[in-house]
């Protein structure tokens, strides 16, 4: 896949914003979290890192916003470091068809989640990196892992939006309570959940989000920094994102967009173009199955502006 000039790509984000500026569907905010209620619909931010380094910014790109389950992508990238294949005796590789925070579907499937990316998935993943650490430790472990990423030590979890998700969490909590019940829960529910909330508060930027999604735009390196995961593990991940990335409408994703991509209900979606460019775009408010709304269509926009696609030979 090719990038076209950077002017060329300058234009195409600044059209971008403009079209999203007109926009009066703008999706609904969530509000079942209650620190991402107030957040005004109104926002739109897009990122754009290349594989040079060249960085294309657009609306409020600079604005920190909750990652809420893009998180999920680092922390997945950590556990896999940590326990590598055996990761996947645990949590299965299958888009789910269904909403991030079925509880059917486990109940059918063992405690067994279809994936990491759905929240019974991810507090699997959480529990993983628990194991050896105290919760405390295992959060700053995952702070300082997206310090290193992004290059960026000023990003922060916002403690409130962790305690509101505590607070408020009652699905989340069940699925972890289920799985103990089946074994796939190695720590106690409250201590792998208190560890999944703080890394869904963590607040970046699109540009912020763009950096820390270089290394799987770039076969596992990060530029100036080393590898962080090997080729093949880059890879892997970029395909759970394609295939799962945001939950039972991964298929639409991939037919609208056609590149890896994985969404928060914060309104935030990193999306990678393997070689080319990380993407990050930001707008808080969201389509029926919780993605941004905007952000889905700002990036149909930019591939069918750039021809970026992995399903395409341009
Ligand atoms: N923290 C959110 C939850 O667990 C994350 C969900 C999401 O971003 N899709 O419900």
């Amino acid at each position: 896949m090719s990038a076209p000039a950077s002017s060329d790509l300058s234009a195409i984000v600044e059209n971008i914003v403009a079209t999203m500026a007109q926009e009066t569907h703008r999706g609904k905010v969530a509000s079942y979290i209650p620190g991402l209620a107030c957040v005004p619909v109104n926002k739109f931010g897009i990122a754009i890192v290349m594989a040079d380094g060249t960085v294309h910014l657009g609306g409020d790109a600079l604005e920190p916003f909750s990652i809420q389950s893009i998180s999920k992508v680092f922390a997945l990238t950590l556990a896999l470091g940590k326990v590598g294949d055996q990761l996947w005796r645990r949590v299965g590789r299958e888009p789910s068809g269904n909403p991030f925070n079925s509880i059917m579907q486990l109940e059918a499937e063992h405690g067994i989640p279809r994936n990491p990316f759905i929240n019974a998935g991810a507090i699997v993943v959480a529990d993983v990196n628990l194991a050896g650490h105290m919760p405390r430790e295992a959060i700053g472990e995952m702070l300082r892992f997206v310090h290193y990423l992004a290059g960026d030590e000023s990003i922060v979890i916002e403690e409130d939006i962790a305690r509101g998700e505590a607070e408020t969490g009652f699905r989340n909590i069940a699925l972890a309570n289920y799985m103990r019940a089946f074994g796939n829960l190695h720590h106690p529910a409250d201590l792998v959940l208190g560890c999944y909330f703080h890394q869904c508060a963590l607040a970046m930027s699109c540009q912020q989000l763009a950096m820390a999604g270089r290394y799987l735009m770039l076969d596992g390196m990060l530029p100036g920094s080393g590898r962080v995961v090997n080729a093949r593990r880059a890879r892997r991940i970029n395909a759970l994102m394609l295939t799962c990335g945001h939950y039972d409408a991964s298929g639409d994703f991939a037919f609208r967009v056609g590149i890896p991509g994985k969404s928060g209900v914060g309104g935030g979606i990193l999306a990678v173009v393997p070689g080319v460019a990380s993407i990050a775009v930001w707008s808080p408010g969201l389509n029926e199955n919780g993605n941004s709304a905007l952000g889905t269509r700002a990036l149909e926009m930019l591939s069918e502006a750039t021809g970026w696609s992995v399903f395409s030979a341009r």
